[in-house]
């Protein structure tokens, strides 16, 4: 493998003087991962643009709380100036250094699929990994995102229509929130997104096994929606960077429940809209807290305490 990263300036002078530009690689990844050398426990994130990222401060307090040696670190790659293709080093590196585990996300959640040892049924059902325990010499991929909406959903939705539902956004999130729905009891699930081909594809795999007969690709969202109880966002509109609502507000009814997996910002323009409309809203606030405690009882050991993480994930 050939690797030339522009790596960051502050991680050249940690690496020292690169003998290669693969062991200048490793080198920096493993200042990245293990800034405390010798600690009892350890885990990181990996991804692209996630310097704003709520999970390393859950993982910390919650370790803190419990008393362990725990340090929870973040690998991004777009700060540390890496290619995509150092993906494999960034595991190799983590395993060799004795992590217990990392959380992956975009864009990796695919990609690191072919770097395991073994895929959890969850994470093979939805074909993403977002969670890699290494234990027993072995990787292991899991998806906690799945958990998390369904754990979310359970504990704030009760009682909530599953007849109907339509999921706007076939990417990574909507793949493990749309095998949660099917988790949680919902008898039709319309996949929508710009893309046919991707909610053709993502329909097609959640309509394997207990899903047969229970997923379709929606061709158009603002029908589909005219005969659901119930809609997800599962697309990245509502985020700063793309403002505006996924379906058409005019498409929005009283008795429709609305939740959206956005969380920044913590009221998107679509959850607004549908408190306005007198919608009952699930924010996605408690699938980001809950795929964390799923995580943290898989590189711990330990239960962590879902309030606590809740408090810890702080102020919208
Ligand atoms: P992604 O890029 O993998 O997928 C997004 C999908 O949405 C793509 O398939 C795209 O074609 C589709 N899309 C975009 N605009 C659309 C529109 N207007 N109508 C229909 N489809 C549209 O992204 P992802 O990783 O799945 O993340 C999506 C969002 O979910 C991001 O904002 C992310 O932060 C959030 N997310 C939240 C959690 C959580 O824990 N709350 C977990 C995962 C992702």
């Amino acid at each position: 493998m050939s690797i030339e990263p522009a790596l960051h300036p502050d991680l050249r002078s940690e690496a020292g003087p690169l003998s290669s530009p693969a062991a200048g690689l490793a080198a920096a990844l493993a200042a990245a991962l293990a800034p405390v050398p010798g600690r009892a426990l350890s885990a990181a994130l990996i991804g692209r643009g996630i310097g704003e990222s709520r999970t390393p401060r859950m993982h910390r307090a919650e370790g803190a709380r419990l008393g362990l040696d725990y340090g929870y670190e973040l690998v991004d790659f777009d700060r540390l100036g890496l290619p995509d293709t150092a993906l494999p080093v960034a595991v190799a590196e983590a395993r060799r250094l004795g992590l217990a585990g990392l959380n992956v996300t975009h864009p990796f959640k695919q990609a690191v699929i072919p770097l395991l040892d073994a895929v959890a049924p969850d994470a093979a059902a939805i074909g993403a990994v977002n969670t890699i325990v290494f234990a027993d010499g072995r990787a292991t991929g899991h998806n906690t995102d799945c958990w998390g909406f369904a754990e979310s959903f359970r504990r704030s939705m009760a009682g909530a229509p599953l007849g109907r539902v339509v999921l706007v956004g076939a990417g990574g999130g909507g793949m493990a929130v749309g095998r949660a729905l099917l988790d949680l009891g919902v008898e039709q699930l319309a996949i929508f997104d710009v893309d046919a081909g991707r909610a053709a594809a993502v329909a097609e795999r959640l309509g394997r096994g207990d899903g047969a007969g229970r997923v379709t690709a929606a061709a158009d969202v603002a029908e589909a929606l005219g005969r659901a109880d119930g809609l997800v966002n599962s697309t990245p509109m509502g985020m700063a960077k793309y403002p505006g609502l996924p379906v058409p507000a005019t498409a929005l009814r009283a008795d429709l429940w609305v939740a959206d997996i956005v969380y920044f910002p913590a009221e998107t323009a679509l959850l607004a809209t549908a408190r306005a409309t007198g919608c009952r809203v699930l924010p996605g606030k408690g699938m980001a807290i809950f795929q964390a405690v799923k995580a943290f009882a898989l590189f711990t050991g330990r239960t962590p305490d879902a309030e606590e993480m809740t408090r810890h994930f702080g102020a919208p």
